[in-house]
């Protein structure tokens, strides 16, 4: 019998996280992403990925790590109502079980973490990353910050811990979470906060108290891509988490900085997300012993984030990684059209065009030279 790989974990109950028709949140598109990799690694048999598919909700005392508990009673009695109602300023409405749904969320980031603490092999939560959630309020469609309770409650744990997130939007609810940390490295891959949502995430903001010099935060201009995500991400991110030797990795896997998404203006390509995950798992096995919680995140075009976060599981899990070319499995292009009512992709091809980009060698120089300065580190260009 093999040792899995990868623990995926995903109960069909996290698609009752729904804002209703027309909100551009689903984790129908994440389920896409699990039922893809169920064609790949059948959950039926002894093979790479451990499969964990009843997760309750996570209990109160734990929500209460990081969020308020009059935020709590707030989001339980706009759950127990019969229509929707707002939890912040728009974005985020209330529903009825949205107590129960965000919850469960939680308890999956929670159960990953812990598989992954007890077998030194990488967890997978695609229904989670809810970055933006802050103590005391929802924001941009996140109720309860699993990302953050999970991070928490690894530094409780006395353990250092290294937040990556390459969601196109800074991951502002974890960053303040723990500004003054000493425990929690972060660095975040965003598009600029003078130009998208949520307004945040700036080189100068790089912590205080004992988590000073600790909170890295790299802003892409609109229209930016792999050409320059991925020489920053190779330039950065390696020194920073050696230096800082964390005991775990949590990587928050948006996937709305690809080329097409509907909600921000980045232009990563399914390339880009393939080599970060395989960058984060070296870097996992090299310092942390393999422990390594990756989660989903944003992203609002169907066909790829079903795609790049079946790929993600499949590069976690050292399953070969699908070609380009090859087709996609018949019966779930089926369920892809039947949950997103347009046809499905035939291949793993994911042919988007991207738009000639602004990005040159020099934006790459200054914004190097800006978080030199603003953290007191150097980082060599590896050439
Ligand atoms: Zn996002």
């Amino acid at each position: 019998m093999t040792r899995p790989a990868l623990s995926l974990v995903w109960d069909e109950r996290f698609r009752q996280y729904d804002f209703g028709p027309g909100h551009p949140f689903t984790e129908q598109s994440r389920g896409l992403a699990v039922r893809l990799l169920a064609q790949l690694a059948p959950p039926d048999e002894a093979g790479p990925l451990r499969w964990v598919d009843d997760v309750p909700p996570a209990p109160r005392d734990l929500l209460e790590t990081f969020h308020r508990a009059e935020y709590l009673a707030f989001v339980e009695a706009a759950g127990a109502m019969d229509g929707s109602s707002l939890l912040d300023a728009g974005d985020t409405p209330g529903f009825p079980g949205c107590y129960e749904a965000a919850a469960r969320l939680v308890g999956g980031a929670d159960r990953g973490l812990s598989l992954t603490l007890e077998h030194s092999v990488p967890s997978f939560h695609p229904g989670g990353g809810l970055h933006h959630a802050h103590p005391d309020r929802a924001s941009g469609f996140c109720i309860f910050n699993d990302v953050a309770i999970v991070v928490g409650r690894a530094a409780r744990e006395h353990r250092r811990v290294a937040y990556i997130d390459v969601d196109a939007h800074h991951g502002d609810g974890v960053m303040y979470g723990f500004y003054d940390s000493g425990r929690v490295l972060d660095i975040d891959f965003h598009q600029d906060g003078r130009t998208l949502f949520p307004g945040t995430g700036f080189p100068a903001e790089t912590g205080r108290g004992d988590g000073a010099g600790l909170k890295v935060n790299v802003p892409l201009p609109p229209g930016a891509g792999d050409e320059a995500l991925l020489p920053l991400f190779r330039r950065i991110v390696p020194p920073l988490v050696r230096s800082f030797r964390p005991e775990v990795i949590v990587l928050q896997h948006g996937v709305d900085g690809h080329v097409g998404d509907a909600l921000a203006q980045l232009q990563y390509t399914p390339a880009a997300y393939a080599e970060v995950d395989r960058l984060v798992l070296q870097l996992a096995q090299e310092v942390a012993q393999g422990r390594l919680l990756v989660t989903g995140g944003g992203g609002y075009r169907p066909e790829s984030v079903s795609r790049v976060l079946a790929r993600a599981g499949t590069i976690l899990s050292n399953m070969p990684t699908p070609e380009d070319g090859s087709p996609l499995p018949p019966p779930w292009r089926v369920e892809y059209f039947e949950v997103v009512g347009e046809v499905a992709p035939l291949t793993w091809e994911d042919r988007s065009a991207t738009e000639r980009t602004e990005w040159r060698t020099e934006d790459e120089q200054k914004l190097v030279a800006e978080l030199e300065t603003e953290l007191g580190q150097r980082f060599p260009s590896a050439s």
